[in-house]
């Protein structure tokens, strides 16, 4: 077992969660799991080693419960630890309003943004819980200000799992609170990632003046929020929401 923490980043290897891959490295080893671009991930894998961090890189569909508890025991292989898990791995589903709907554009939705944070924390919490021989830890679910907003007209179905990722942070926090296991989540707002390619183009553009910041926030400032959670100063954070979203 290492002497730095180990933080198992989904959907680690570009947008936010790359950030926070960058922002965590200076003081944790990392696991950026991602779902199919390999070589993405593996050449964030070796900037951040350069930087002193150990760094693993792991192929896993969130939503397959057999890639997921393959991931966590490859994380106990190398590792033998766990001390953060970020639940960031999300996808939009289709863009479009209600009419545009579909039972399997849902069951996806819901596999990749509800039950892979689901899986993944049972994973970790397994690990991290002091009444079971863990050190205690911290999650941190990737929610999206839409939660709160709707999506409206665009993505009502997107807005509605990440309503189930609020919830479950909120039970989770009090069911784990008791066994040195913190929960929270950060809602980002409009921030400039790829996650837009599933938009219409000019998305960011249209939208940034309605805005009250008058602008889409980048995933450095989601990462911020994100390490704060994770880190001793919010030792006493449980169940809380950190809006990242420019005053939307
Ligand atoms: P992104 O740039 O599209 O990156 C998505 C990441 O997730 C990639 O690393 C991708 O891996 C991985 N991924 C996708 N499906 C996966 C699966 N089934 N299993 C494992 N990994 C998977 O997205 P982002 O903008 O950084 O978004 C990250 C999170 O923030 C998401 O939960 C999203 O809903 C949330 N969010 C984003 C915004 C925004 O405006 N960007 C706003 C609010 C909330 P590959 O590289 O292999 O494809």
């Amino acid at each position: 077992m290492g002497d730095r923490p180990v933080m198992l980043i989904t959907g680690g290897s570009r947008g936010i969660g790359a950030a926070v891959a960058h922002a965590a490295a200076a003081d944790h080893d990392i696991v950026v799991n991602f779902a199919s671009r390999a070589a993405t991930a593996d050449a964030l894998a070796r900037e951040l080693s350069y930087r002193g961090a150990t760094v693993i890189t792991v192929q896993a569909d969130v939503a397959d419960e057999t890639q997921v508890t393959e991931m966590f025991a490859a994380v106990d292989e190398v590792f033998g630890r766990l001390d953060a898990l970020v639940n960031n791995a999300g996808i939009a589903g289709g863009y479009g309003p209600l009419a545009t709907v579909d039972a399997e554009m849902l069951a996806r939705l819901w596999a990749v943004n509800i039950t892979g944070p689901f899986l993944c924390a049972r994973e970790a919490a397994a690990r991290m819980r002091t009444d079971d021989g863990g050190r205690g830890g911290s999650i941190v679910n990737i929610s999206s200000k839409a939660a709160v907003l709707g999506g409206a007209t665009e993505w009502v179905h997107y807005a509605a799992s990440k309503g189930a990722i609020d919830t479950m942070t909120t039970g989770l926090a009090k069911e784990l609170a008791h066994v040195g296991v913190r929960v929270n989540a950060v809602r980002p707002g409009l921030i400039d990632s790829d996650f837009h390619l599933h938009a219409p183009p000019g998305r960011m553009e249209r939208m940034a003046p309605t805005i009250p910041m008058q602008r889409a926030g980048t995933a450095d400032e989601v990462a911020a929020a994100v390490l704060w959670l994770v880190s001793p100063a919010a030792g006493y954070t449980t169940g809380a929401f950190i809006d990242v979203a420019g005053g939307r």
